[in-house]
């Protein structure tokens, strides 16, 4: 194989590792987003929770104020039934007391619903809490986990860039830019070997017995009829 295929060949491979990394690198942030992402709709589902659990509670006290207008009404339905000394006055005060006692016992019935509910609701709030505590924990490793990650993508990506430049300089210009021209348009590899002893394992195109010859000979950069990719017949 010719001396400056063999320095393209690992020049490639180190092209290939750094791009990879690099993806790696530049995905890392939207990892982070979906771990805040999934930490928001966990805390806004136990503060909907919670504000269900306040809601309930504060109607039973509007509750248990009515009741207690209506406990003030009766005392003085009372005290006029007992200062009265006119008959239908005195029948009439005895209905609103019972009309006010039947709506007392309306309400604390309804009361004694929505101290289920919040006792429930608050079941709720306390089984989300765990949730969203073991969620925190979650979250915070994972995060150690990416900060570690994107340490270890760093290093790697300034290795492999420091390796790439090194490597470029002793590769002849021409074939070098050459190189980098091919590598540019097909986004994936520049070269590639000939498989199945006479296709481009770029394009996967048949090449002819001519670039073949060429490519096996290894005299000279050869590249592929179909895509233009350099090609090399595989060392055994
Ligand atoms: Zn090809």
């Amino acid at each position: 194989m010719l001396a400056t295929l063999g320095q393209l060949l690992i020049l490639q491979e180190r092209d290939v590792r750094l791009r990879r990394a690099q993806i790696e690198l530049n995905h890392l942030p939207v990892e982070e987003q979906q771990i805040a992402a999934r930490l928001a709709t966990q805390s806004a589902e136990f503060e909907q929770l919670k504000q269900r659990a306040r809601h309930i509670e504060s109607e039973r006290k509007q509750l248990e104020l009515q009741v207690a207008d209506k406990e003030t009404a009766i005392r003085k339905f009372q005290t006029h039934q007992a200062q009265t000394k006119k008959n239908d006055e005195y029948q009439a005060m005895g209905h609103e007391i019972e009309r006010a006692r039947k709506d007392i016992d309306g309400l604390e019935e309804r009361e004694l619903v929505l101290m289920d509910q919040y006792d429930e609701a608050q079941k709720a709030v306390q089984t989300e809490s765990l949730k969203v505590k073991e969620y925190e924990r979650v979250a915070a490793n994972q995060q150690v986990e990416l900060k570690r990650k994107k340490a270890v993508l760093e290093e790697q990506t300034g290795a492999l860039a420091v390796a790439v430049a090194e490597l470029q300089q002793q590769i002849p210009s021409a074939e070098l830019s050459t190189y980098r021209r091919i590598l540019q348009s097909k986004g994936d590899l520049a070269i590639v070997p000939i498989i199945h002893g006479n296709t481009c394992n770029g394009c996967h195109m048949k090449i002819t017995q001519a670039t073949v010859s060429a490519a096996r000979a290894g005299n000279k950069i050869t590249h592929c009829d179909d895509c233009g990719r350099i090609v090399y017949w595989p060392q055994p």
